[in-house]
């Protein structure tokens, strides 16, 4: 396709440059005659003036100077009197006869004419030769001269045809260059589409590779980003498989060793059976907590179209939240206080912002002191509004800040006191905030207290 533009391209192109080299030859040829013939004639027609040659045409230098034009110009030279009638004919054919042309009769007006014909190559001059009647100057005939421009014609055959063999030449180099081009141009992209296609069909072979060509260069390039963008997809979701799986199996072994210790003991008494049965529960419990967080978690990953965007009240919503988790608060002795910075309403979907909430301030009253406190505020400009979490608790190592939003990441404390968790609680809550095309940011100082704050814009945006 591209090879057949450049030649249709370069073809037009070097015919038009062809076409006006010609035309402008031609041109500047025939005005450089026009011009030599116009002088002869001027100064042909003063003389028959100043011989008054219309009334005696008798003059052998006249006759003489007619002929010699007429070789020199290979034409005809008629002299026309004010009848329009011819009285001298170099070719001797038409001496006597009238004509009535549109140049004599402009000719006769006061200025001379002079004409090229393109189609049968001849140049056509008029030029007034004048009179006097009571030293009044007047048109009194005319002389006109018509001449071949067969040599033009002839220069301009052969430079036609010179013409034609470079436009040829030039049309063979294009051919072979753009063919040579395409070729080359054609074969990192077929190169480049049966990678893909292998990516595509999970048969990769390695880098392409391909720096001939810029623009493939950079191509290639794409696709191996594109290549490693999809294998650490891959790897993270088989990653994720191994923590999940391994994390379901946790609660499901405690709950063999408590069920197999009890099979093992025969007669055991009825304290044992409930003690163990109380520690079967909690694993239950545990594992049923760890689904739910999986569910969750799948549905903010999903596509934002699952969205279930209206108008809401944050300050309402958040009380909501907080008015669910104060009786969590008040078993741990914590504090929790909600300040309303200003009246919010904002696009977002309530059910998913509603959890995100409960999970950051589930961990605040969870990762705790005794006696501590959750101060939780909402607040806005004209674009976003802000919620911040703020807690007096154990806080997090700085080095662990950058990793509280990973999928089952537990710091070492949440396990070490044994604090109940699935480490999905953050994941689901960002995954959350970034579906409203919001952030969230935390800073915290160990033994002091963590703040999480939310930024989401007021209006959602698909
Ligand atoms: P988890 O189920 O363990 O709470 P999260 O994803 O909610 O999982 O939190 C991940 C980890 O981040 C927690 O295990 C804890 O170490 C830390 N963390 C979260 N919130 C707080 C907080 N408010 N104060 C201190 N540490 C926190």
């Amino acid at each position: 396709m591209v090879f057949a533009l450049v030649v249709a391209v370069s073809g037009i192109s070097c015919f038009a440059i062809r076409q006006m080299l010609l035309y402008r030859y031609e041109s500047g040829a025939a005005d450089q005659q026009i011009a030599k013939m116009k002088n002869h004639c001027a100064v042909l027609g003063d003389q028959m003036s100043t011989a008054n040659y219309l009334q005696k045409p008798i003059s052998d230098v006249i006759d003489a100077r007619l002929s010699q034009l007429s070789d020199v110009y290979d034409g005809r030279i008629l002299v026309i009197d004010s009848e329009f009638r011819i009285m001298k004919d170099t070719f001797d054919a038409q001496t006597g006869k009238t004509i009535v042309s549109q140049d004599v009769i402009e000719c006769f007006k006061g200025s001379g004419t002079s004409r090229y014909d393109r189609q049968y190559h001849y140049i056509e001059i008029t030029t007034p030769i004048m009179g006097r009647y009571e030293d009044t100057p007047y048109v009194a005939g005319v002389l006109l001269i018509s001449s071949s421009a067969a040599h033009i014609k002839e220069t301009l055959d052969d430079m036609s045809l010179k013409a034609n063999i470079l436009t040829a030449l030039i049309m063979v180099l294009v051919t072979v260059a753009a063919a040579y081009a395409s070729y080359g141009f054609s074969l990192p992209l077929k190169r480049l589409t049966d990678r893909v296609n292998a990516l595509a069909e999970g048969t990769d072979f390695g880098e392409t590779g391909l720096r001939s060509y810029t623009e493939t260069a950079r191509l290639s390039e794409a696709v191996d980003r594109l290549k490693n963008r999809v294998s650490e997809q891959e790897n993270s979701k088989s990653e994720f498989i191994a923590n999940v799986s391994h994390e379901l199996k946790t609660p499901l072994t405690s709950m063999k060793i408590l069920a197999d210790s009890l099979l093992a003991e025969e007669d055991a008494p009825i304290e044992t059976y409930k003690e163990f049965m109380g520690d079967i529960a909690g694993e239950i419990e545990r594992e049923s907590a760890l689904v739910n967080d999986l569910l969750e978690l799948v549905r903010t990953e999903k596509d934002s179209s699952e969205m279930n965007v209206a108008s809401e009240n944050i300050n309402a919503l958040t009380e909501r939240v907080l008015t669910t988790l104060r009786p969590i608060a008040e078993k741990n002795n914590v504090d929790l206080v909600l300040e309303s910075l200003r009246p919010v309403t904002a696009e977002v979907d309530a059910d998913k912002l509603a959890v995100a909430l409960t999970n950051l301030v589930e961990n605040a009253i969870k990762y705790n002191k005794k006696e501590g406190w959750v101060h939780v505020s909402v607040n806005s400009d004209h674009r976003y509004f802000y919620i911040a979490v703020a807690d007096s608790g154990i806080g997090i190592p700085s080095e662990d800040t950058g990793r509280v939003f990973e999928r089952f990441y537990r710091g070492d404390k949440s396990h070490s006191s044994a604090i109940n968790g699935t480490g999905l609680g953050l994941a689901i809550a960002k995954n959350v905030v970034t579906e409203h095309r919001g952030v969230i940011k935390v800073i915290s100082e160990e033994g002091v207290g963590t703040t999480f704050t939310v930024r989401i814009p007021l209006k959602y945006v698909p």
